[in-house]
C-alpha cells in the first residue's frame, strides 16, 4: 500500500514539483511527483502529517493551493524520490501570470556572480511566464526564449531540483540569453539614464510592451512627452523604488502589500505635492509602479528618480511591442530607445488597483491568465465564450468550472484594438483547449464584439449590458445559482436596455437567469449622442433645462452652441434618452467649472469631481425620490444656491457624492427590507469612484453587500457576467 497526494490550484511552472522533492528528502520518503491535467499528483510510501503540512506551509511564491486530497492507494514505491514525466495528454495546461522579480534574483544582479548587473536574471518564483508563452505546455520551446540555447551553467541549473532555476523555462545568464542595448548609441543603462537626467524621452521595451519614460521630476520633460502623445491631462503612471515612493506619497499597510505583491500593478495613492501638477491635472492620486524586472531595477537604480512610465502607444491604439513597431511608431514621440532581443509574445498593459478599497481598475500584466471558481450550481455549466462591450473590451472563457477573465484589450472603436480583440479570441482559446458550444455577447448590435460573435456559427447569448455588471459582481461574489434574486445598483456610462433606451444608472432585481428594472435614475437625453460624454456641459444643460433652470444654464455656458442642442433635443434628432449616472457626474462637474467644455478622457470630469470630495464634511443633497426612480432635479437648485452663498466645491461635490450613494442605497434597502432581495450587489464603472461606493456601503450597513475585488466593476469585467448569464441559460 502507498499513498496518493493530489494537489490543485496554480501549481505548474511554480517549482511546485521541486518543492514536492525537497520536502520527501527531507522527510525520507519514496515516490514520485508529477503534473497532470488536474495538477500535481504525488506517489509515496509513507503520508505523515508534518509533510501534507509542510506542502502548503512552505509553497512556492507563486503557487496557490485550492485543495489538497491524501488517499490511500495501491502503489509500489521505488526507492528514493523523482520528479516524474509529465502525465497523459492535457498535462500542463497552466501558465500563470508574469511575476515582479524576486528578492534573491534581486541579490544576484546587485551581486558578483555570473548574473551581475544582467537584465534578464529570473527564477521559479519570478519573471515573465504569460507574455513569453506562444503556446502550451509552458516550455521554453514554445516561448520567446526558444531562440537562446541555454550554456553549460544555466543547463546544470535547470535540471538539479535543488537550484532556485530547477524547470526555470527562461533561464538566461549574460553567457546564452537576451541582451539590451541603446539606440542610438552607447551603454544600454548608463546612457539611458544619461538621456532621462537630462529630460529626454526614451523609449524602453518592457514586460508586456514599450513604454515611454522621462524623469517625472522634469515639467519640462513631462510637457515634452504631453505634446507629443497628445495627451493634454490623462495620469501619467510613475515607476520608482520603494524608498522613493516612500518620500513622496503617504504608503499604508495594504498599499504596501499592493505595491510589492509579484503582480507589481500601478497601485493609486495619494498625489504627492512634490511632484509636477503635470502628471495627473485636476486629480488627487497618483498611479506608482515598483520596478518589476531586472532591466527596470538596473535602469531604475542608475536614474535614482522617479520616472513617469507610460504605454508606449499611439493614441487608442494598443501598446506596441516589436522592435521595428517601435522604431516606425515611437520615434515621432522618443528622443532614444531601450531595447531587447526577446520578442514580446503577448501584449499586457500593466494592471491598475486600489489596496483600499481592493479593487482592479484595469486587469492585464499579473493579473492574467488567472482564474476564478463558477460558483455553487455551476458544476454543468457548457464552455462558454463570452466577448465583453466595446470599450475596455476583455474577453471570457469558462471551462471545467471555473472562469477565465482575459485582459484589458482597450476601446474596440479602435481597429487596431479590435485586431488585438480577435488574436485574444485565437490565441485563448488556442491557449485553453476551449471549445465553447455557445457564445454570450452584448445586446447592442453596434458592438464590435457583438457582431464578431455573430460570425462564429455558434448559438448566441444576447446579454444586457447592465445585467451583464450584476451578473459578474454575484459570480466574483461566488452567489450560488439558486441564490435567489439580489438588488443590483448598476452605476455606469451606457449601456443598451432592454427598453432601446441607454442604461447606466439602474436598480435591477433578479440574479443570473433575468433581471428586471425596478428602479433608477430618471433619463435625459444625450443631446449629440457621443459627444454628450466627451463634452459635459451638453450634459449640464439638459438636466438644467428638466429643472427648469435654463436660464442658469445660459448664465454658466454662455458660448456654447445651445440653442441648436435644445432644438435637436426638442425634435429628438440624435438626443437618444439616458439613465447614465456617468453622464450625471459630467453634469455637475460642469456647473462647478470642472472641464465643463471637453473632456480628454473618460471620466475625467467625473474623477476630478471626486478629488474635491471631503468625507469629513457632513451632509447630502436631496434628490427626488418615486417608486424607486431617482430624480437628480432638486439638487440643482441647492447647488446653485450653495455656489451663490460661496459655499465650497468641496462641499458640493461631497453633498452630491452622498446624496447620490444614499439615493440609490435607499431604494436596495426598501427591497431588502420588504423580503424580495437577500442581498445587495453594486457594480458598474462608478463603483472605482471611493467615495461613492464607501458612502454606498455605510448607507447599506447591515445588509450583505456583494462588491468587486478582482473583477473590474467598470466595463472590463462586463464579459464574466454574460458568460455567467449564458451559462445560467443553458443549465
Ligand atoms: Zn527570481
Ligand atoms: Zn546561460
Ligand atoms: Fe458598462
Amino acid at each position: 500500500m502507498g499513498w496518493r497526494i493530489r494537489v490543485r490550484g496554480q501549481v505548474q511552472g511554480v517549482g511546485f514539483r521541486p518543492h514536492v522533492w525537497q520536502l520527501a528528502q527531507r522527510f525520507g520518503l519514496n515516490g514520485e511527483v508529477l503534473n497532470d491535467a488536474e495538477g500535481v499528483l504525488i506517489h509515496c510510501d509513507a503520508a505523515p502529517a508534518a509533510f501534507i503540512a509542510a506542502i502548503t506551509a512552505e509553497k512556492p511564491p507563486l503557487s496557490r493551493i485550492d485543495q489538497i486530497e491524501v488517499t490511500e492507494a495501491e502503489y509500489e514505491a521505488p526507492s528514493g524520490f523523482v520528479i516524474a514525466a509529465s502525465g497523459a495528454k492535457g498535462a500542463e495546461t497552466r501558465v500563470t501570470p508574469d511575476a515582479a522579480t524576486c528578492p534573491a534574483c534581486r541579490d544576484e544582479i546587485h551581486g558578483h556572480g555570473r548574473r551581475a548587473g544582467y537584465a534578464f536574471t529570473n527564477c521559479t518564483h519570478c519573471g515573465p511566464r504569460f507574455t513569453i508563452l506562444n503556446a502550451l505546455p509552458y516550455d521554453r520551446a514554445q516561448t520567446t526564449m526558444a531562440p537562446f540555447t541555454m550554456c553549460p551553467d544555466c543547463a546544470a541549473e535547470y535540471v538539479d531540483p535543488a537550484d532556485r532555476r530547477f524547470h526555470a523555462q527562461p533561464i538566461a545568464c549574460p553567457t546564452c540569453g537576451p541582451r539590451i542595448w541603446a539606440e542610438p548609441e552607447g551603454d544600454a543603462i548608463i546612457v539611458t539614464a544619461e538621456r532621462i537626467l537630462a529630460g529626454q524621452i526614451v523609449a524602453i521595451k518592457g514586460l508586456g510592451g514599450f513604454h515611454l519614460c522621462c524623469d517625472a521630476t522634469n515639467p519640462t520633460a513631462i510637457e515634452t512627452l504631453r505634446t507629443r502623445k497628445h495627451r493634454p491631462t490623462k495620469p501619467l503612471a510613475l515607476m520608482a523604488t520603494l524608498d522613493t515612493i516612500h518620500r513622496y506619497a503617504r504608503v499604508t499597510d495594504a498599499d504596501l502589500a499592493l505595491l510589492t505583491d509579484p503582480a507589481a500593478p500601478i497601485v493609486l495613492l495619494p498625489k504627492a505635492d512634490a511632484l509636477p501638477d503635470a502628471l495627473a491635472p485636476h486629480q488627487n492620486q497618483l498611479g506608482w509602479m515598483l520596478p518589476y524586472t531586472p532591466l527596470h531595477h538596473l535602469l531604475i537604480e542608475t536614474v535614482g528618480r522617479p520616472l513617469v512610465m507610460t504605454s508606449g502607444n499611439l493614441s487608442g491604439e494598443p501598446q506596441v511591442i516589436g522592435n521595428d513597431e517601435a522604431r516606425e511608431k515611437l520615434g515621432r514621440f522618443a528622443d532614444a530607445f531601450l531595447m531587447h532581443d526577446r520578442d514580446i509574445a503577448r501584449r499586457l498593459d500593466d494592471s491598475v488597483e486600489r489596496a483600499k478599497p481592493p479593487m482592479i481598475l484595469r486587469r492585464a500584466r499579473g493579473r492574467v491568465p488567472s482564474t476564478i471558481p463558477l460558483p455553487e450550481g455551476f458544476e454543468d455549466a457548457p464552455q462558454v465564450l463570452a466577448l465583453g462591450g466595446q470599450m475596455k473590451g476583455a474577453i471570457c472563457l469558462t471551462k471545467n468550472r471555473e472562469a477565465l477573465l482575459g485582459h484589458h484589450l482597450g476601446d474596440l472603436d479602435d481597429v487596431l484594438c479590435a485586431a488585438e480583440f480577435e488574436k485574444a479570441v485565437t490565441d485563448y482559446s488556442a491557449l485553453f483547449d476551449h471549445k465553447p458550444t455557445v457564445v454570450a455577447v452584448d445586446a447592442h448590435h453596434g458592438y464590435r464584439a457583438t457582431r464578431y460573435g455573430q460570425t462564429l456559427g455558434l448559438p448566441v447569448v444576447e446579454a444586457w449590458h447592465h445585467h451583464a455588471h450584476l451578473a459578474s459582481c454575484l459570480a466574483e461574489n461566488g452567489w450560488p445559482l439558486s441564490g435567489g434574486p439580489v438588488a443590483g445598483i448598476i452605476l455606469d456610462g451606457t449601456g443598451l436596455g432592454p427598453d432601446g433606451t441607454l442604461w447606466g444608472g439602474e436598480v435591477l432585481l433578479g440574479d443570473y437567469r433575468a433581471a428586471t428594472r425596478v428602479g433608477g435614475l430618471t433619463p435625459a437625453p444625450l443631446a449629440g449622442g457621443d459627444r454628450a460624454a466627451r463634452e459635459p456641459w451638453r450634459n449640464a444643460m439638459v438636466r438644467l433645462d428638466q429643472a427648469g433652470l435654463s436660464d442658469w444654464a445660459d448664465e454658466l455656458f454662455p458660448d456654447a452652441p445651445r440653442d441648436i442642442l435644445r432644438h435637436a433635443v426638442t425634435k429628438g434628432l440624435n438626443a437618444p434618452l439616458s439613465s447614465s449616472a456617468g453622464r450625471l457626474f459630467d453634469a455637475v462637474a460642469a456647473v462647478v467649472g470642472l472641464c465643463p467644455m471637453a473632456q480628454s478622457y473618460e471620466g475625467e470630469a467625473a474623477m476630478a469631481l471626486e478629488a474635491l470630495v471631503d468625507t469629513s464634511i457632513d451632509g447630502a443633497y436631496t434628490f427626488g425620490e418615486d417608486n424607486g426612480w431617482i430624480d437628480p432635479s432638486p439638487i440643482w437648485g441647492q447647488i446653485r444656491d450653495d455656489l451663490r452663498r460661496g459655499v465650497s466645491l468641496s462641499q458640493i461635490a461631497t453633498h452630491f457624492h452622498r446624496g447620490l450613494a444614499h439615493a440609490f442605497a435607499d431604494v436596495a434597502r426598501d427591497l431588502f427590507e420588504q423580503g424580495k432581495v437577500a442581498a445587495v450587489a453594486l457594480s458598474g464603472g462608478c463603483y472605482q469612484n471611493v467615495a461613492l461606493f464607501t458612502m454606498t456601503k455605510a448607507r447599506l450597513e447591515g445588509i450583505p453587500t456583494l462588491v468587486h475585488r478582482e473583477i473590474p466593476a467598470n466595463d472590463g469585467g462586463l464579459a464574466l457576467g454574460q458568460a455567467m448569464i449564458a451559462a445560467a441559460q443553458s443549465i
